[in-house]
């Protein structure tokens, strides 16, 4: 017996791939809960760095620790609302100095053990769209439906760029953001645990020339044609 009351979809893919605000859109539209990982890691990020804690000692920091730092979540009607010590984080979990320092963070053991139970419990009831790094192949690898979204790095920085508002068509700037992206990739690829790849039942979703909405109509095709018996 199962007390799902339906699939688990993830969507897992690099920096700027466009998985969260495509995970948000396809949870609206199917009436799932959307969980965004990344804001998980960037909350442990947050809660370190206001508590002084230097990104020199993160390695020796203890699960018991980041436990006690109180990084939960709470599920609303959409997704879920994210906690540090109780009270709600959102905006600042973008801030510059936590997208810097999370991909160092989130390598770590202790870190990854002590936020798999509290994502897992999320998709309990199944209806979920998960979106992040390792969501098909650690956290839910049994999950119904799982994609791999890819793009061109430099595609990707472009879309950093108009979400931050840059001007379009510094160049300078898009070397920049394909720099700090391809980083981020390589930390995120090359870790020893969960790292960034693509599970060997995940339908890979090249974005790069795809617009938004054919995107996530790819996604919810997928879905029906995954789980209509
Ligand atoms: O998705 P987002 O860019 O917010 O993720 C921030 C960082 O959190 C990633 O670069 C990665 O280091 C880490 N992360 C992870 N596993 C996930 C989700 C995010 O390691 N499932």
């Amino acid at each position: 017996m199962t007390d799902k009351e339906g699939p688990v979809v993830t969507l897992d893919g690099p920096a700027g791939s466009g998985k969260s605000s495509t995970a948000h859109e396809v949870s609206r539209r199917l009436k799932f809960r959307h969980l965004d990982s990344g804001a998980l890691y960037r909350a442990l990020t947050l809660a370190l760095l206001q508590r002084g804690i230097a990104q020199q000692d993160w390695p020796v920091v203890s699960e018991t620790d980041l436990l006690d730092l109180d990084v939960d979540i709470q599920p609303t009607t959409d997704g879920f609302i994210v906690l540090v010590g109780g009270h709600r984080v959102d905006a600042e979990l973008r801030s510059p100095e936590v997208t810097a320092g999370v991909s160092h963070l989130a390598k770590l053991p202790a870190v990854r053990a002590s936020l798999l139970e509290l994502q897992r419990r999320a998709g309990t009831h199944g209806r979920l769209v998960a979106d992040g790094r390792d969501m098909g192949t650690v956290v839910f690898p049994h999950a119904e439906v799982k994609v791999f979204l890819v793009a061109d790095v430099e595609e990707r920085a472009r879309r950093r760029m108009r979400e931050q508002g840059a001007i379009e068509g510094d160049v300078e700037e898009l070397e920049r953001q394909v720099q700090a992206i391809e980083a981020r990739d390589r930390r995120d690829s090359e870790r020893e645990l969960s790292p960034l790849r693509r599970a060997a039942d995940a339908h890979e979703i090249d974005t790069t020339r795809l617009d938004f909405d054919h995107q996530v109509e790819e996604i919810i095709s997928l879905v029906y044609r995954l789980t209509t018996p």
